[in-house]
């Protein structure tokens, strides 16, 4: 297939070479970055996108993502794909998706999970809003970049269960933290402690698969000094996400709410920028009850 692949970041460049490694034509276009190996350079995001069959995007935010779909809808041939991976607000992946759609064009909203590690390894899992022609189409690109790819419903659903499974993992590792913090104040040792988590029913991704505590467990962002990873000012972009989508849709997410002012306050007063989600484990440490 021809692919124009817009948004090589941290997870946009390793997708994007995965898919030409596999044998696709790779046409890419960043404002900033460089094209990975076996990625053809454009020299717009219109370039990258007027002969694809699929367009995948991979972006920071819906505003870009609005921005970038306003070059590209009008460049691109009518029956393609535009397949948006970024994690935006349902709102504009419904506004894109229909902007498309009046194009002539098939439109997915497709959000991974798996992280950097997901992307370079081609395991990412992509979780897909759109119809069923266009999620066809793409379907062995998701196989190439990822190991499951689930179709949640229309335009908006991928969104939707991003932002499901963000507010999980953004509470689940803010109670991993806390409750190493209190172990420790209990001397409870930190192994030990995982030890016993780990296989019982406290166990959790943030526990088994990306442990806060450095030396403890498998390998993770702690024991890189907490290097990212998942950045905690992307954890707190899809918390205001979940939370702004509870609030349209008037849905009572207090758990949700907690950890989206505990991660603002991290990321904003207390140093967390740049991070990873998981320094919320040293922010713990060392402070008192309030
Ligand atoms: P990133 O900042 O590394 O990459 C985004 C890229 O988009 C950058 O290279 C930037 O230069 C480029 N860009 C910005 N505006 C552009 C424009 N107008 N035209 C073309 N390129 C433009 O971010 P990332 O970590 O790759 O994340 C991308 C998306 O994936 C985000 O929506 C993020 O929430 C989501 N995501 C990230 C992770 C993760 O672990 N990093 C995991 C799952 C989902």
């Amino acid at each position: 297939m021809k692919i124009g692949f817009i948004g090589l970041g941290n997870m946009g460049a390793p997708m994007a070479a995965n898919l030409a490694k596999a044998g696709h034509e790779v046409l890419g276009y960043d404002t900033a970055a460089p094209e990975p190996e076996g990625v053809i350079a454009a020299a717009s995001a219109a370039e990258a996108a007027a002969d694809a069959d699929v367009v995948i995007t991979m972006l920071p935010n819906g505003q870009i993502l609005r921005s970038v779909a306003d070059q590209i809808i009008p460049a691109m041939r009518s029956g393609a794909v535009f397949c948006d991976c970024s994690t935006v607000d349902v709102d504009s992946a419904r506004a894109v998706a229909e902007q498309a759609s009046k194009a002539g064009l098939g439109a997915l909203d497709a959000p991974v999970s798996g992280g950097i590690g997901g992307a370079q390894g081609g395991t990412l899992t992509f979780m897909v809003g759109g119809d069923e022609p266009a999620f066809d189409t793409v379907k062995p690109l998701f196989d190439i970049m990822g190991q499951k790819a689930v179709h949640c419903g229309e335009s908006g659903a991928g969104q939707a269960a991003k932002i499901c499974n963000n507010m999980i993992l953004g509470v689940t590792m803010i109670a991993t933290c806390e409750a190493f913090a209190l172990a420790d104040k209990l001397g409870l040792d930190r192994q030990k402690m995982f030890d016993v988590v780990s296989t019982s029913s406290g166990y959790s991704w943030s526990m088994n698969a990306y442990c806060p505590a450095p030396g403890v467990g498998p390998q993770s962002p702690a024991d890189n000094d907490y290097r990212p990873g998942f950045a905690a000012e992307l954890m707190l972009k899809d918390l205001r996400l979940s939370q702004e989508a509870a609030e349209s849709s008037d849905a009572d997410t207090p758990m949700g709410e907690l950890a989206t002012r505990l991660y603002r306050s991290f990321v904003e007063d207390e140093g967390g920028k740049g991070r990873d989600f998981s320094a919320m484990l040293p922010r713990f440490v060392g402070r008192s009850r309030a």
